[in-house]
């Protein structure tokens, strides 16, 4: 079996839960196995979108996510906030079309200031 689970010696199926990759909702459980090493972190970010997030989406809408200043590109450091705005509105402020965009903390707060 190629594909399949291969139990962690030590923690066995491995479980993790599921982040949606936009606003961090549990959507389910992921087992991990012997994929990684050591224990599976309690909440996992696989870039899977909850059913909410992909409605608002799928509507034309897009997310901004706002990370720390400098944070590394491939695994941001979330600050936990983020927003929807049309997506024409995005080409208009941000140049790009994506669904999910992050911004670091210093551009996001000019948009949206912080209380
Ligand atoms: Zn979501």
């Amino acid at each position: 079996m190629k594909d399949g689970i291969v139990l962690h010696p030590e923690h066995g199926l491995n479980p993790s839960i599921e982040l949606c990759i936009v606003c961090g909702e549990e959507m389910g459980i992921a087992l991990l196995g012997n994929n990684i090493k050591g224990q599976a972190p309690h909440h996992i970010c696989t870039g899977e979108i909850c059913d909410n997030c992909k409605k608002i989406i799928d509507d034309g809408g897009c997310f901004i996510i706002e990370v720390e200043d400098g944070s590394d590109q491939k695994n941001p450091y979330r600050t936990g906030r983020y927003c929807a705005i049309k997506k024409e509105a995005a080409k208009k402020i941000l140049g790009q079309e994506h669904s999910i965009v992050y911004m670091e903390k210093s551009a996001y707060s000019q948009i949206i200031p912080q209380k």
